[in-house]
Protein backbone atom coordinates (compact mmCIF):
# COMPACT_ATOMS: atom_id res chain seq x y z
CA UNK A 1 0.00 0.00 0.00
CA UNK A 2 1.68 3.21 -0.99
CA UNK A 3 2.67 5.34 2.24
CA UNK A 4 -0.03 8.80 2.37
CA UNK A 5 2.00 12.20 3.17
CA UNK A 6 1.18 11.90 6.60
CA UNK A 7 2.88 8.43 6.89
CA UNK A 8 5.69 9.55 4.71
CA UNK A 9 6.54 12.66 6.82
CA UNK A 10 5.94 10.65 10.02
CA UNK A 11 8.24 7.56 9.00
CA UNK A 12 11.22 9.77 7.10
CA UNK A 13 11.63 11.95 10.00
CA UNK A 14 10.70 15.81 9.01
CA UNK A 15 14.04 16.92 7.72
CA UNK A 16 14.01 13.89 4.91
CA UNK A 17 10.57 13.86 4.51
CA UNK A 18 10.74 17.79 3.67
CA UNK A 19 13.88 17.19 1.62
CA UNK A 20 12.54 15.21 -0.69
CA UNK A 21 9.45 17.16 -0.97
CA UNK A 22 11.58 20.08 -1.29
CA UNK A 23 9.60 21.62 1.95
CA UNK A 24 11.43 23.03 4.98
CA UNK A 25 10.23 20.71 8.22
CA UNK A 26 8.16 23.59 9.91
CA UNK A 27 6.64 24.21 6.34
CA UNK A 28 5.46 20.44 6.08
CA UNK A 29 3.81 20.76 9.39
CA UNK A 30 2.06 23.48 8.55
CA UNK A 31 1.09 22.41 5.34
CA UNK A 32 -0.42 19.03 7.14
CA UNK A 33 -3.07 21.51 8.70
CA UNK A 34 -2.89 20.37 11.70
CA UNK A 35 -4.84 22.31 14.78
CA UNK A 36 -2.40 23.09 17.39
CA UNK A 37 -2.10 19.75 19.65
CA UNK A 38 -3.44 21.98 22.98
CA UNK A 39 -6.75 22.40 20.88
CA UNK A 40 -6.82 19.20 18.31
CA UNK A 41 -5.48 16.31 21.08
CA UNK A 42 -4.55 17.11 24.00
CA UNK A 43 -1.32 15.31 25.60
CA UNK A 44 -2.08 11.48 25.81
CA UNK A 45 0.03 9.16 27.72
CA UNK A 46 1.82 6.16 25.52
CA UNK A 47 1.20 3.15 26.52
CA UNK A 48 4.72 1.41 27.61
CA UNK A 49 6.89 -0.02 25.24
CA UNK A 50 6.98 -3.58 27.07
CA UNK A 51 5.11 -5.46 29.70
CA UNK A 52 5.13 -4.47 32.76
CA UNK A 53 7.55 -7.25 34.38
CA UNK A 54 9.34 -6.73 31.53
CA UNK A 55 12.35 -4.57 33.39
CA UNK A 56 12.88 -6.99 36.59
CA UNK A 57 16.38 -6.72 35.89
CA UNK A 58 16.40 -3.41 37.36
CA UNK A 59 12.40 -1.98 38.03
CA UNK A 60 9.46 -4.48 39.45
CA UNK A 61 6.72 -4.63 38.04
CA UNK A 62 4.74 -2.84 40.74
CA UNK A 63 6.83 0.07 40.38
CA UNK A 64 6.23 -0.17 36.70
CA UNK A 65 2.53 0.08 36.97
CA UNK A 66 2.43 2.77 39.58
CA UNK A 67 4.77 5.06 37.95
CA UNK A 68 3.36 4.87 34.10
CA UNK A 69 0.01 4.67 35.08
CA UNK A 70 -0.48 6.99 38.06
CA UNK A 71 2.34 9.23 38.57
CA UNK A 72 2.85 9.60 34.47
CA UNK A 73 -1.11 10.01 34.17
CA UNK A 74 -1.03 12.55 36.51
CA UNK A 75 1.89 15.14 34.83
CA UNK A 76 -0.21 14.35 31.59
CA UNK A 77 -3.64 15.36 32.79
CA UNK A 78 -2.10 18.27 34.73
CA UNK A 79 -0.28 19.32 31.29
CA UNK A 80 -3.73 19.52 29.46
CA UNK A 81 -5.47 21.54 32.56
CA UNK A 82 -2.60 24.07 32.82
CA UNK A 83 -3.10 24.34 28.87
CA UNK A 84 -6.81 24.54 29.13
CA UNK A 85 -6.70 27.37 32.00
CA UNK A 86 -4.53 29.28 30.19
CA UNK A 87 -6.16 29.06 26.73
CA UNK A 88 -9.29 30.58 28.94
CA UNK A 89 -6.87 33.30 30.06
CA UNK A 90 -6.21 34.51 26.61
CA UNK A 91 -9.93 34.08 25.25
CA UNK A 92 -11.42 36.26 28.66
CA UNK A 93 -7.73 38.62 28.96
CA UNK A 94 -8.05 37.68 32.34
CA UNK A 95 -3.82 36.51 33.29
CA UNK A 96 -4.37 36.96 37.19
CA UNK A 97 -3.05 33.28 36.98
CA UNK A 98 -0.45 33.35 34.43
CA UNK A 99 2.30 32.65 36.66
CA UNK A 100 0.81 30.00 38.08
CA UNK A 101 -0.22 28.21 35.54
CA UNK A 102 3.42 28.85 33.69
CA UNK A 103 4.67 27.10 36.60
CA UNK A 104 2.37 24.08 36.09
CA UNK A 105 2.78 23.79 32.69
CA UNK A 106 6.90 23.62 33.15
CA UNK A 107 6.31 20.83 35.77
CA UNK A 108 3.80 18.74 34.20
CA UNK A 109 5.42 19.52 30.64
CA UNK A 110 8.67 18.62 31.69
CA UNK A 111 7.54 15.46 33.76
CA UNK A 112 5.43 14.34 30.87
CA UNK A 113 8.28 14.64 28.42
CA UNK A 114 10.88 13.28 30.35
CA UNK A 115 8.67 10.38 31.55
CA UNK A 116 8.30 9.60 27.53
CA UNK A 117 12.06 9.77 26.96
CA UNK A 118 12.45 7.19 30.20
CA UNK A 119 10.52 4.65 29.21
CA UNK A 120 11.67 4.34 25.79
CA UNK A 121 15.09 4.77 27.32
CA UNK A 122 14.91 1.31 29.00
CA UNK A 123 15.02 -2.32 27.29
CA UNK A 124 14.45 -5.89 28.55
CA UNK A 125 16.77 -6.73 25.18
CA UNK A 126 20.61 -6.68 26.05
CA UNK A 127 22.15 -3.46 24.11
CA UNK A 128 25.61 -1.58 23.97
CA UNK A 129 26.95 1.64 23.27
CA UNK A 130 28.40 1.31 19.49
CA UNK A 131 29.24 2.89 16.71
CA UNK A 132 28.61 7.04 16.68
CA UNK A 133 27.34 7.31 19.98
CA UNK A 134 30.43 5.10 22.10
CA UNK A 135 32.46 7.87 19.97
CA UNK A 136 31.03 10.75 21.05
CA UNK A 137 30.93 8.99 24.73
CA UNK A 138 34.55 8.65 24.29
CA UNK A 139 35.30 12.37 22.81
CA UNK A 140 33.19 13.93 25.32
CA UNK A 141 33.83 12.06 28.98
CA UNK A 142 37.04 10.35 28.49
CA UNK A 143 35.22 6.55 28.16
CA UNK A 144 32.23 4.60 27.99
CA UNK A 145 33.11 3.50 31.82
CA UNK A 146 33.94 7.70 32.81
CA UNK A 147 30.38 8.29 31.25
CA UNK A 148 28.39 6.19 33.24
CA UNK A 149 30.66 6.95 36.30
CA UNK A 150 30.10 10.62 35.79
CA UNK A 151 26.42 10.10 34.92
CA UNK A 152 25.77 7.70 37.84
CA UNK A 153 26.93 9.69 40.36
CA UNK A 154 24.93 12.82 39.40
CA UNK A 155 21.58 11.03 38.92
CA UNK A 156 23.05 9.86 42.45
CA UNK A 157 23.54 13.30 43.89
CA UNK A 158 20.09 14.76 42.63
CA UNK A 159 18.73 16.75 45.69
CA UNK A 160 15.15 15.11 46.25
CA UNK A 161 13.12 14.59 43.80
CA UNK A 162 14.81 14.96 40.17
CA UNK A 163 16.51 13.00 37.40
CA UNK A 164 20.10 12.55 35.91
CA UNK A 165 19.92 13.12 32.32
CA UNK A 166 22.53 13.00 29.17
CA UNK A 167 21.91 15.59 26.35
CA UNK A 168 23.12 17.24 23.41
CA UNK A 169 24.02 20.54 23.52
CA UNK A 170 23.64 21.81 19.65
CA UNK A 171 25.62 25.09 20.15
CA UNK A 172 29.21 23.62 21.14
CA UNK A 173 27.84 20.26 19.64
CA UNK A 174 28.71 17.85 22.26
CA UNK A 175 27.21 16.19 25.21
CA UNK A 176 26.67 17.10 29.00
CA UNK A 177 25.79 15.44 31.87
CA UNK A 178 22.82 16.99 33.68
CA UNK A 179 21.05 16.80 37.02
CA UNK A 180 17.68 18.29 37.01
CA UNK A 181 15.19 18.81 40.39
CA UNK A 182 11.67 18.38 40.18
CA UNK A 183 11.18 17.86 36.49
CA UNK A 184 12.10 21.55 35.02
CA UNK A 185 15.25 23.19 37.10
CA UNK A 186 18.52 23.42 36.61
CA UNK A 187 18.24 22.38 32.54
CA UNK A 188 20.37 24.40 30.40
CA UNK A 189 18.48 25.93 27.59
CA UNK A 190 18.13 23.85 23.83
CA UNK A 191 19.81 20.92 25.28
CA UNK A 192 18.28 17.64 23.72
CA UNK A 193 17.63 14.84 26.56
CA UNK A 194 19.25 11.57 25.09
CA UNK A 195 19.45 9.19 28.16
CA UNK A 196 17.04 10.02 31.50
CA UNK A 197 16.72 8.19 34.91
CA UNK A 198 13.95 9.14 37.24
CA UNK A 199 15.03 9.22 40.93
CA UNK A 200 11.74 10.37 42.26
CA UNK A 201 11.76 7.72 44.95
CA UNK A 202 8.33 6.73 43.19
CA UNK A 203 10.97 5.06 40.60
CA UNK A 204 12.61 2.55 43.23
CA UNK A 205 11.17 2.93 46.60
CA UNK A 206 8.83 -0.29 46.35
CA UNK A 207 11.71 -2.34 45.51
CA UNK A 208 14.93 -0.49 46.66
CA UNK A 209 13.68 1.45 49.92
CA UNK A 210 15.89 4.38 50.45
CA UNK A 211 19.32 2.79 48.17
CA UNK A 212 18.72 4.74 45.38
CA UNK A 213 22.11 3.86 44.30
CA UNK A 214 21.28 0.28 44.09
CA UNK A 215 18.48 1.23 41.70
CA UNK A 216 20.84 3.71 39.62
CA UNK A 217 23.23 1.07 39.30
CA UNK A 218 20.81 -1.61 38.41
CA UNK A 219 19.47 1.02 35.58
CA UNK A 220 22.42 -0.05 33.44
CA UNK A 221 21.19 -3.92 33.18
CA UNK A 222 17.85 -2.12 30.97
CA UNK A 223 19.40 0.90 29.38
CA UNK A 224 18.23 0.63 25.08
CA UNK A 225 21.44 2.39 23.63
CA UNK A 226 20.05 2.08 20.76
CA UNK A 227 17.30 4.55 21.50
CA UNK A 228 19.65 6.52 22.60
CA UNK A 229 21.68 6.66 19.03
CA UNK A 230 18.60 6.97 17.34
CA UNK A 231 18.03 10.36 19.91
CA UNK A 232 21.67 11.56 19.46
CA UNK A 233 21.50 11.12 15.59
CA UNK A 234 18.23 13.22 15.49
CA UNK A 235 19.23 15.39 17.78
CA UNK A 236 22.52 16.48 16.10
CA UNK A 237 21.41 16.55 12.72
MN1 LIG B 1 8.53 9.55 37.72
Amino acid sequence: MPLNRRELLTGMGPLAAAGWIGLSAIDAIAQEGEKAPAEAAPYTLPPLPYAYDALEAAIDKETMTLHHDIHHAGYVKGLNAALEKLDAARKGNDYAAVKALSREVAFHGSGHLLHCIFWTNMTPEKTEPKGTLKRMLERDFGSVDAFKAHFGNAAKQVEASGWGILGWEPLSRRLLVLEAEKHQNLTVWGVHPLLVIDVWEHAYYVKYRNRRAEYVDAFWNVVNWDDVARRLDAAAR
